[in-house]
C-alpha cells in the first residue's frame, strides 16, 4: 500500500519509518524545504519518559488569575481569539480534574515507555557517524515553594512502580545532584529521575530522513503545502498540494495527517475536526563558556516553567533553555523581552560568565490537545485517513510510541496499549458536515 504522510517534524519522520517497517511505500509531504521547520526544530530537547502529567491539572483553574494577569507568568493569551480557541479553552478547563489528569498521566506513560524502548532500539541501530547528541543525564525537576513540592511528592506517589523510578530529594541533595545550581533562589527540594535522557529533536528527525531516502521506498515532496483533497466517491483518493504556484496531484492509498500543530487546518477540508491548538514556546541556545556553571543533568526549574538540557560536545556544547506556553494563535513571531526572560533564568539558575551575542532565538508551535491526550488513529469519516498529532509539550519523548499506535491502526491490528487509551477521542467529524 502506498501512504501519503503530512508533516515532516518529529511525529511524521517516526510515522513514516514504522509504515516502512511494515512494509508500506511511504510518500511524505511538508511545506517546508527541510526537516523539522516546526515545533521539532530547537525544543528543549528533553525525552521526559517521567514527567508526563498533563498542563490540565485540577490545580490550574484557582492558578488562572495569576496565570494570566501575573507580569511574570509564563502564560499568554490573546485577545480576539477564534471561536475554535475558545471552544477548545472549555474543553480544557473541564479536563482540569484529578480523574482526568490521573486518567492522561497514565495513558501517557504507558505510551512513553512504548515509546522509549522503540527510540532505543533505532538509536542503538544508528551508523556510529550519526551524532543526535543523545546523552541520559537524567532530570532533576526543582521545587521552589513548599506547595509546589507537596503537589510533585503526590505525583511521585501516583506514579510510583508505573513510570521510571523517580527520587524525592531535598534542596541540600539537590545541589548534590547538580553543583551548579546558584544559591540565589530559595530552594525546598526537587524530584530527581537518573534514567531520562535528552537528545536534539532536529537532528533526530535529519537522521530519520537520511535513513528514510536510502531506503529508496520512500519518497519526499519539499515545498508542497497541501491544500486540498480529491473525495471523488466517498474515497479520498488524493492530496492537492500547492507547489511553486500549483497545484499537484499526489495520490495514495491512505493518508497520516501528522501535521503538527496545523493538523485541524488540514483535515478541515475533509470535515474532520481535530482538537488541536498552537502553544507557542520559545528557546534559545546558550554557548556553554557563557554559562558560569554549565550543568551536568537536565534541569526543569517549575517556578518559571523552564527547562534546561546541556547539549553537544566541545565547541558546540551549550545550553538549550525553553519555556513559555502562549495561546496566541499561529503567530511565530519572536518578542525579544521573552528571549531576555530565558536568558533571565540562566543567570538566575546557573549565572552567566557574559552576555552571550547569539543565543538562536526560536519559537515554536506545540500541538495541544485539551486534555494533554494526542490524537492518534483512524477518522471515523474517512476509513483511509488518519490522524497523529496532539502531543503537545511531550511530541518529542512520545514520537516514536506514538508512530507504533499509528502503525498498528493502519494495519488494523490491536493496539498496544489496548483500545481504551483514549487517543481516538478526538477524532470526531466535524458537527453538521
Ligand atoms: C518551546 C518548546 C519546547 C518543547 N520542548 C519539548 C521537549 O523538551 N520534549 C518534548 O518531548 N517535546 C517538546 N516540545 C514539543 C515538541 O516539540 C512537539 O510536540 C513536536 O515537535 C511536534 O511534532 P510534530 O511533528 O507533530 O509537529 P511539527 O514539528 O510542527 O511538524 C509539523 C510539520 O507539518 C508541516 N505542515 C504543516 N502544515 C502543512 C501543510 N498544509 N502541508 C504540508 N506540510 C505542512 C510543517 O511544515 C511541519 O514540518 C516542545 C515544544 C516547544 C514549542
Amino acid at each position: 500500500m502506498k501512504v501519503a504522510v503530512i508533516g515532516g517534524g518529529i511525529v511524521g519522520w517516526t510515522s513514516a519509518r514504522a509504515l516502512r517497517a511494515a512494509g508500506h511505500d511511504v510518500v511524505l509531504v511538508d511545506r517546508a524545504g527541510a526537516p523539522a521547520a516546526g515545533a521539532s526544530g530547537q525544543n528543549g530537547a528533553q525525552l521526559s519518559y517521567g514527567f508526563v502529567a498533563p498542563l490540565a491539572s485540577a490545580a490550574i483553574p484557582a492558578q488562572i488569575p495569576k496565570l494570566l494577569f501575573s507580569a511574570d507568568s509564563p502564560f499568554r493569551m490573546r485577545p480576539g481569539l477564534s471561536l475554535d480557541t475558545w471552544r477548545w479553552c472549555l474543553q480544557f478547563l473541564a479536563a482540569c480534574t484529578h480523574q482526568q489528569s490521573e486518567r492522561t498521566t497514565r495513558a501517557l506513560l504507558a505510551l512513553a515507555h512504548e515509546s522509549h524502548t522503540h527510540f532505543t532500539q533505532w538509536r542503538n541501530g544508528l551508523d556510529a557517524g550519526v551524532d543526535i547528541e543523545h546523552a541520559q543525564r537524567g532530570k532533576l525537576v526543582l521545587h521552589r515553594d513548599q506547595a509546589s513540592l507537596d503537589a510533585a511528592g503526590r505525583q511521585v506517589a501516583l506514579q510510583a512502580g508505573v513510570g521510571p523510578a523517580q527520587e524525592l530529594v531535598d534542596a541540600a541533595r539537590c545541589r548534590a545532584l547538580e553543583p551548579a545550581l546558584t544559591d540565589g533562589k530559595p530552594l525546598v527540594g526537587g524530584v530527581w529521575t537518573p534514567s531520562e535522557e535528552v537528545a536534539d529533536c532536529a537532528k533526530v528527525c535529519a537522521a530519520l530522513a537520511d535513513e528514510l531516502a536510502r531506503d529508496g521506498r520512500t519518497e519526499v515532496r519539499w515545498s508542497h503545502q497541501v491544500a486540498g483533497w480529491d473525495t471523488a466517491g466517498g474515497q479520498v483518493r488524493a492530496l492537492l498540494a500547492r507547489h511553486q504556484g500549483r497545484l499537484e496531484r499526489i495520490d495514495a492509498d491512505a493518508f497520516v495527517i501528522a501535521a503538527g500543530a496545523q493538523t485541524p487546518t488540514v483535515t478541515k477540508g475533509l470535515g474532520v475536526h481535530v482538537p488541536v491548538q498552537p502553544l507557542k514556546g520559545y528557546s534559545i541556545d546558550v554557548p556553554a563558556d557563557a554559562v558560569r556553571g554549565m550543568p551536568q543533568v537536565s534541569v526543569t526549574d517549575t517556578s518559571v516553567k523552564t527547562v534546561f538540557a546541556p547539549l553537544g560536545d566541545g565547541p558546540a556544547r551549550r545550553l538549550r533553555v525553553a519555556g513559555f506556553a502562549e495561546l496566541v494563535g499561529n503567530d511565530l513571531h519572536i518578542p525579544p523581552d521573552r528571549i531576555a526572560r530565558l536568558l533571565g533564568t540562566v543567570e538566575d539558575v546557573f549565572g552567566l560568565r557574559a552576555q552571550p551575542k547569539d543565543v538562536r532565538p526560536w519559537a515554536g508551535l506545540r500541538p495541544a490537545t485539551p486534555t494533554g491526550l494526542p490524537c492518534i488513529g483512524r477518522t471515523r469519516r474517512h476509513p483511509n485517513v488518519y490522524v497523529n498529532s496532539g502531543q503537545g509539550a511531550l511530541g518529542f519523548t512520545l514520537a516514536f510510541g506514538s508512530a507504533e499506535l499509528l502503525a498498528a491502526e493502519v494495519a488494523g491490528r490491536p493496539r498496544a496499549l489496548g483500545r481504551e487509551d483514549g487517543f481516538r477521542a478526538g477524532l470526531a467529524p466535524l458537527a453538521g458536515v
